[in-house]
């Protein structure tokens, strides 16, 4: 009996010790220059930063690729662990996950085709207007343009930014109000540009299910060291 209990017991200890956690880290991998696929392979300045930060605070990773706007979903149910998804940290989203310190400050683009000269007035009245569903330029063109009749045009919602951008292109939207790095950083290789930018000083954050404060501690703290060792200077060097 005492002999079982201690291989029990010696049998848990290596279990605990020897093999390192996995978590499964959610992402929505069409959001360059955050997340995306290139030859095979997931990407980008947060699958980077969940991979240093799994070397530095000694955890593996498994990267799940999803909808945005399953993501939490995905976490309360049990089938992520962690969201790392340029996700905007917002006092909705914060009653169901934990959010970890900011790690990222974006506002919101306002993006129009390259040869257009429309002005920040497309947000009003008979335009066409994309966004990508589920995302903080949803909820702020829902609010602000589509309820109050502001906007009177068609208001139109995309899997991905790629798709609403890919209408812009084709003459389908007038423009598609998106977050201003991933905004900027699409206008360089495609034919579209910035009109005008909505200050929502927003921050992105990681995620983990709520009351999973020992992930998040772990989380912040990877955060922390990452910052100090200069870590996430040279992924900003590297996608920006
Ligand atoms: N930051 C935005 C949000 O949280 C968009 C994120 C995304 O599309 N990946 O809603």
């Amino acid at each position: 009996m005492k002999k079982s209990l201690l291989f029990l017991i010696v049998v848990m200890l290596v279990v605990s010790f020897g093999f390192a956690k996995v978590y499964r880290v959610g992402t929505s991998a069409g959001f360059p220059p955050f997340e995306y696929v290139e030859k095979g392979e997931y990407v980008g300045f947060d699958m980077d930063l969940m991979r240093e930060m799994a070397k530095e605070m000694d955890f593996e990773i498994e990267i799940i690729d999803m909808s945005f706007d399953s993501l939490i979903a995905g976490l309360v149910s049990g089938n992520l662990d962690i969201i790392a998804a340029g996700m905007t940290i917002t006092d909705q989203r914060a009653k169901v996950v934990d959010f970890s310190d900011p790690y990222w400050t974006a506002d919101q683009s306002i993006s129009v085709k390259e040869d257009s000269d429309l002005t920040i007035t497309v947000l009003f009245g008979d335009h066409n207007i994309g966004v990508q569903t589920g995302t903080t330029g949803d909820l702020w063109v829902e609010e602000h343009l589509e309820k109050t009749g502001i906007l009177t045009g068609r208001y139109k919602r995309y899997d991905t930014f790629v798709l609403a951008m890919t209408d812009l292109v084709n003459g389908n939207l007038d423009a598609v109000v998106l977050d201003s790095p991933v905004a900027d950083r699409f206008a360089k290789v495609r034919p579209v540009k910035t009109i005008g930018v909505i200050k929502s000083d927003e921050k992105y954050g990681l995620a983990v299910r709520k009351g999973n404060s020992k992930l998040l501690e772990t989380i912040n703290e990877g955060l922390k060291r990452l910052e100090e060792n200069g870590t996430i200077d040279e992924l900003i060097a590297k996608y920006f």
